[in-house]
């Protein structure tokens, strides 16, 4: 993008009254603290100002990514050249239908979400209680955790599809698998969700998120930044278990480490770059494959500078 695509665009931005800022550092967005500036990072308080603003990108083919929170990702540490747009503000929860449904904005935070349904004695959340990030990321990842996952409880999903248009998706349509999801093909942004839950006793739902937090706090090594599990579960076992057998705990490259303490997560142990987790990732893959014979599959995703 040139100097005058960049002035056009911005000019666009204040005309819509959408937020952004210039070179933004995409570290404050990620929760591995890693990552340099993008060109442009723009902030859309509602659905229609994410289709206005994607559907001037694409038409002047501006390269342009969407983010949730940041709680998976691992941007380079040269920043993204083109627009970031963070669905951050596309925030808020209703209550539908018969009561027990509710649909939440994109950019919710998933942790809200399920306070919500707890406070509002709704069950059918308790177990994705402590995963972070965002609901857009959460059903685009079908995020889940200790025998639960987005899918058990999304029933349809409100999207932009690559034509500009808003469609909706029935749970069939998403096409839900282990951290898998139709959202993953990258043509469409997800605006809203609506999760189907159920009366339940408010106590019992508390104290399940409070069990599960628990044993968060206790495993997870949460005190440093880090984007939650570096890989994917592979058929037949356990990452951190294969990473564990294979005595990588503790690898460290630059300020990236294996966690002592959880050997599926890579911590950022202070100024690690994404060059140092990514090649930490290639040596624990190798390491694995040459060991196991298990190959591995990155969970994190890493988004380029171009
Ligand atoms: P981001 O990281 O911002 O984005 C992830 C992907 O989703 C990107 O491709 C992005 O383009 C896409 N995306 C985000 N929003 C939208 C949208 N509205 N429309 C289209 N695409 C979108 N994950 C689990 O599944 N289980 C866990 O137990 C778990 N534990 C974690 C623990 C820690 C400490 C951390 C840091 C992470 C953990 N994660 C876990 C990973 C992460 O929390 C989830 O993947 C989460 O769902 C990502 O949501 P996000 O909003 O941060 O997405």
């Amino acid at each position: 993008m040139t100097a005058a695509d960049y002035q056009k665009l911005g000019e666009f931005l204040r005309w819509e009254g959408i937020d952004y800022r210039t070179d933004e550092q995409l570290s404050e967005h990620s929760s591995f603290r890693i990552g340099g500036p993008a060109d442009l990072f723009a902030m859309p308080a509602h659905s229609y100002d994410v289709v206005k603003l994607v559907d001037y990108c694409r038409s002047r083919r501006i390269k342009f990514f969407a983010v949730g929170r940041g709680s998976n990702l691992l941007f380079d540490d040269g920043g993204f050249r083109g627009v970031i747009i963070s669905l951050a503000m596309i925030d808020g929860i209703e209550r539908m239908g018969d009561g027990t449904d509710i649909e939440c904005g994109c950019g919710t935070y998933l942790g809200k979400a399920c306070a919500y349904a707890r406070d509002n004695g709704l069950s059918g959340m308790e177990k994705l209680f402590g995963i972070p990030g965002s609901v857009g990321g959460a059903v685009y990842m079908n995020a889940g955790a200790y025998g639960g996952e987005i899918a058990d409880v999304c029933v349809s999903v409100e999207a932009l599809d690559s034509d500009g248009n808003t469609v909706v998706f029935d749970r069939e349509k998403c096409g839900f698998g282990y951290r898998r999801s139709a959202f993953m093909s990258g043509e469409f942004i997800i605006l809203s969700a609506h999760f189907d839950l159920k009366y339940g006793n408010k106590s019992d739902i508390g104290s399940e998120m409070t069990r599960v937090v628990e044993q968060r706090n206790l495993r997870q090594p949460l005190n440093y930044p880090s984007a939650g599990s570096t890989f994917k579960r592979p058929e037949g076992d356990y990452a951190s278990r294969l990473i564990d057998v294979c005595g990588l705990k503790g690898l460290t490259v630059g300020g990236a480490q294996v966690s002592e303490k959880h050997a599926g997560f890579i911590i950022n142990r202070g100024g690690a770059t994404s060059r140092d987790v990514l090649e930490l990732i290639e040596k624990v893959r190798n390491e694995v494959l040459r060991q196991t014979g298990f190959a591995l599959e990155p969970e994190v995703e890493y988004v380029k500078e171009k």
